[in-house]
């Protein structure tokens, strides 16, 4: 694969940013590999695994010169950092972030955009529950689809520049409108998400049963709830502070179906629950068939690239 950007800055530089960086490695498409954090602490460890070029404390040097830069910070940050390096992006270049809502981060990031600079959203759908610079892995978005929200009027040619970047990364590249990801994000993972950090956050309050019977006997389908549940709480709050609307739109049908699962348990309709079932059961197979998950028993626990979960 041959060279894409000659540099390419990343803001940010935990699960997202690090696997970024091992993936562009593998790939060779950028020749320049900066990275940047706000905590010593974490450069640091950056440093120890080596996937960076140069290490920054500043983000107006990291992207200094960058032909992509990257913001790989939680959503919340996305404005202040935007409103930073604004005056220090190289004219040409393509500004763009991994973050998993897209409106918010048009609105908080479009008006720091200089003229020249190519604001392209960006959201890869690949993810684990672990975070920071060590948890990158270089097959982390490999089958994994990518999606780009670009505004209205964005130049064709920086958006075909950042798909074959992604797709050079592993990715399978989509387009579609922010508010369109934002509220198939919401059903796909956002509610999943909040319901999981619910159920486990019940389980924990619950005094009828005590703390070591949950955990001894998790295996019975909680366990697969907590690992979702063992997201990075920073991102999470983010990413539901962000995509307000959406989230409620779907929490409100998903509150009415559930009432409708209670009224079939109360009534002992055992049609009603073995319909739903059945119809998500199939679901299921669409899913592995389609390659975003695995067949293998028990979600195939045990290699690392099948720990991917979709975000
Ligand atoms: P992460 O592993 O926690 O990394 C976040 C990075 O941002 C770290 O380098 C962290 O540094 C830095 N950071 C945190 N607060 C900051 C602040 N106030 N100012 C500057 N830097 C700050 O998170 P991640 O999973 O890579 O997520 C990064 C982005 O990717 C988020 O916007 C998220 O929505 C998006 N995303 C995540 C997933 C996923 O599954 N994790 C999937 C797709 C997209 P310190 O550790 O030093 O604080």
């Amino acid at each position: 694969m041959s060279e894409i950007f000659p540099k390419v800055a990343l803001l940010g530089i935990g699960l997202i940013g690090s696997s970024m960086a091992h993936a562009m490695r593998r790939s060779g498409v950028a020749g320049h590999i900066a990275g940047y954090s706000h905590r010593l602490e974490t450069l640091e460890a950056a440093q120890e695994v080596g996937f960076a070029d140069s290490l920054s404390i500043d983000p107006a040097e990291c992207v200094r010169d960058a032909d992509l830069v990257v913001l790989a910070t939680p959503v919340g940050t996305f404005g202040s950092l935007a409103e930073k390096i604004a005056e220090h992006l190289k004219p040409g270049a393509i500004l763009s972030d991994v973050g998993s809502v897209k409106t918010a981060v048009i609105r908080d990031v479009a008006p720091h955009v200089p003229e020249g600079v190519h604001f392209i959203p960006a959201h890869p759908i690949a993810g684990t529950e672990q975070s920071g610079p060590k948890a990158g892995f270089a097959e982390l978005f490999d089958g994994r689809w990518c999606i780009l929200t670009p505004p209205p009027g964005t130049d064709a040619a920086a958006v075909a520049k950042l798909q074959s970047f992604w797709e050079a990364l592993g990715s399978q590249v989509e387009v579609m409108e922010a508010a369109r990801h934002d509220l198939v994000l919401a059903i796909t993972s956002h509610v999943p998400h909040l319901i999981a950090y619910n159920i486990v956050g019940t389980a924990d309050d619950l005094e009828t049963v005590t703390q070591s019977d949950v955990i001894k006997f998790s295996a019975g389908g909680f366990r697969d709830f907590t690992r979702i549940a063992a997201s990075d709480p920073t991102m999470w709050r983010d990413v539901f502070l962000n995509n307000r609307e959406a989230v409620l739109e779907v929490l409100g049908r998903f509150s009415e179906d559930l009432s409708a699962l209670q009224r079939a348990i109360r009534w002992g309709d055992g049609d009603a629950l073995f319909t739903l079932f059945a119809r998500t059961r199939a679901i299921r197979r669409s899913i592995v068939d389609a390659g975003q998950d695995t067949a293998a028993p028990n979600f195939g626990r045990g290699a690392k690239a099948d720990e991917k979960k979709d975000q």
